[in-house]
């Protein structure tokens, strides 16, 4: 079995076959997926998918784009939102310097009170990072030394320092489609330097398709190219990756039972 650790079902693009891509999922072993919360304000919309489908979790939090406009949201409330059975992380939230949507320092603070809310539930945080490596590690080392808490660098893209501070601060490391582009030779020796109890596999859905669907609207099924790819990578087979990737799932969404019965 695959999962899918982070893709937007609620978004727009699913709308009118969110059953079918459940279905498509499902036909080619994307046993669960993580739907994620972009903003807090939205988030019913987000639980309500989760509540529907069996397959399928949810998160809950405010993206850095939208962090300007949820400053308001606490730790508290992130902590009582994720009381709900099918809220299984926190966010995402962290730092987006690329699109600077948000003022910077509203990122941050938003960061931090995700962090807050991941030390107190103790759910994996979903970590958005993207040209921001070191202010991102900056972060991430003070607030580990305040008090441990779970994360996922999520849709990894960043440079290999960054990487080699997740996984020493306890973090992991979850690729997207991105690694199957062509010039992502980086990221994939990235990749094959990271322990392997450490990687997790994603779509990031609807953006972002892997080879050979690139270019084309994303869908939690597509997680199985990204997956084979990075298997090739670390020099595994498509059995063991998706051993590997849900073993360390299951190890740290620990509100996610194994559909199949095995312990990790
Ligand atoms: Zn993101
Ligand atoms: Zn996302």
């Amino acid at each position: 079995m695959l999962v899918d650790s982070h893709c937007h079902l609620d978004f727009p693009d699913f709308a009118e076959e969110r059953d079918e891509i459940i279905n498509r999922a499902r036909q080619v072993g994307v046993e669960l997926m993580v739907t994620i919360s972009t903003r807090v304000r939205r988030f019913d919309a987000v639980r309500a998918i989760a509540e529907r489908y069996d397959q399928v979790y949810c998160s809950v939090g405010t993206h850095p784009h939208n962090a300007g406009e949820e400053l308001d949201v606490s730790a508290q409330q992130l902590t009582e939102l994720s009381k709900h059975p099918k809220v299984v992380a926190i966010g995402e939230a962290g730092l987006d310097y690329f699109y600077d949507k948000a003022p910077r320092d509203a990122q941050a603070a938003g960061f931090r009170t995700h962090i807050e809310a991941a030390r107190r539930t103790g759910l994996p945080l979903i970590i958005h990072s993207r040209d921001a490596d070191e202010d991102m590690a900056a972060i991430l080392e003070e607030e580990s030394g305040k008090g441990a808490f779970p994360f996922i660098l999520h849709c990894f893209s960043s440079g290999a320092a960054l990487a080699e501070t997740g996984v020493r601060l306890g973090g992991y490391v979850s690729f997207s489609g991105i690694l199957t582009f062509k010039n992502s030779e980086e990221l994939r020796e990235i990749a094959r330097d990271l322990p392997r109890d450490r990687l997790l596999v994603e779509t990031d859905a609807p953006y972002l398709a892997p080879v050979p669907k690139r270019g084309k609207r994303n869908e939690p099924a597509f997680v199985a190219h990204t997956a084979k790819l990075l298997g090739e990578t670390i020099g595994v087979g498509e059995d063991e990756i998706a051993r590997i990737t849900s073993d360390n799932f299951f190890r740290l969404f620990t509100k996610v039972p194994r559909p199949d019965g095995r312990s990790v």
